[in-house]
């Protein structure tokens, strides 16, 4: 966003609009702490603000300030509907594809609103007259934070803002610990702790939120269905839907799960897949360079970031791992660099 947009964007919030806010289907800690950060900082403003998500997302979220105002528009499709047709602006969050919300797209898409993205994914569709968007960001909120900076409208940053902002900085950082955590991430959480964002609580009601039933099914994961292919530095999960049925699924039981996956010694490439309603949704991660968003994207209808991406396939469950399996043959070489040098070397020795 140039300096000329950001006047533009000032002048437009400088009286009380109606706006809608949207993010991403199956809304994550960063998604929904975005989207309620931003809804905390406009309704302060005085503007009539209504969060939208394409479905559901995580009993862990729930606790956000604003929660209970959120529209799931896959229950209620009608109010989300008349809120995005009647809206001035449409804020689009932790997106950049109308392909990301689903059906919800197409309302978006067709709504005479204007509309502003703030995004920090890759390769991001031209949809939006504003666009916030830098892939070195560690999180939506991050940019979040920087757009209420812009707005210079520092002084507005409450409690309640400074918590949904913290939480989905520290949950797309794994608390802090990617590569996209910079100086100034911490920067920004010192504000938000000197705002009032309760640190060590969110911590808590993020990750010690777990049921008996989700730590079970993580235990019969690591047990039973962990596939390990040394050769590919690549480690992988599958779950069937009797199996999710067998552990009482809810939504967020498998969050994280791939992370385990990646955190064997010598793997850099992780994936999950899961069988839910039908369709085969997958997960990647890789540590250093390899591109999972180039994998996702050209394998698996899907995208994100280098290092954490997502997809899904029309194929079945085992079919979906067979051609998994077989399309890493053509990553070998940058999977397990020291198979080529083991290669390259043996064939010397025999010349
Ligand atoms: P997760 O594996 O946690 O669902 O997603 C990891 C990252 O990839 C997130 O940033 C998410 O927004 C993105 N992502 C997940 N699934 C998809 C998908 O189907 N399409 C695209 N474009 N991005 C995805
Ligand atoms: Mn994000």
């Amino acid at each position: 966003m140039n300096s000329k947009q950001v006047q533009e964007l000032k002048a437009l919030l400088s009286s009380p609009k109606k706006i809608v806010i949207v993010t991403h289907w199956s809304p994550d800690g960063d998604a929904m702490g975005s989207s309620l950060g931003l809804y905390n900082y406009l309704t302060k403003k005085k503007h009539q603000v209504t969060v939208i998500t394409p479905n559901d997302y995580p009993s862990f979220l729930e606790w956000l300030p604003g929660n209970k105002k959120v529209i799931n528009f896959s229950e209620k499709a009608k109010p989300a509907k008349a809120a995005v047709a009647k809206a001035n602006i449409i804020f689009c969050l932790d997106f950049n594809s109308l392909k990301r919300i689903d059906t919800l797209g197409e309302e978006v898409g067709k709504a005479k609103a204007v509309k502003c993205m703030i995004d920090h994914h890759l390769q991001p569709e031209d949809f939006a007259a504003f666009m916030l968007h830098d892939v070195k960001a560690c999180s939506t909120c991050e940019l979040v934070y920087d757009f209420i900076e812009l707005m210079e409208d520092k002084k507005y940053l409450t409690k309640d803002i400074a918590n949904c902002l913290y939480t989905g900085i520290m949950t797309d950082t794994g608390s802090f610990r990617f590569p996209s955590t910079q100086a100034k991430t911490h920067r920004i959480i010192a504000d938000l702790i000197e705002a009032g964002a309760e640190n060590s609580s969110i911590h808590e009601r993020i990750y010690d939120d777990n049921t008996e039933d989700k730590l079970r099914l993580l235990g019969f994961c690591l047990e039973e269905k962990l596939t390990v292919l040394k050769e590919f530095c690549t480690a992988f999960f599958h779950l069937r839907e009797d199996e999710l049925r067998r552990f009482h699924y809810k939504k967020g039981d498998t969050e994280g799960l791939v992370n385990y996956a990646l955190s064997i010694k010598g793997i850099r490439f992780a994936a999950f897949f899961v069988e839910r309603d039908g369709i085969i949704k997958t997960s990647f991660r890789s540590k250093g360079d390899f591109n999972v968003n180039l994998f996702a994207r050209k394998h698996f209808n899907g995208g994100g970031h280098a290092n954490a991406a997502g997809g899904m396939s029309d194929l079945t469950l085992d079919e979906s791992i067979i051609k998994f399996v077989s399309v890493l043959a053509d990553y070998k070489n940058e999977l397990n660099p020291s198979s080529t040098v083991k290669k390259a070397k043996s064939k010397k020795a025999s010349v």
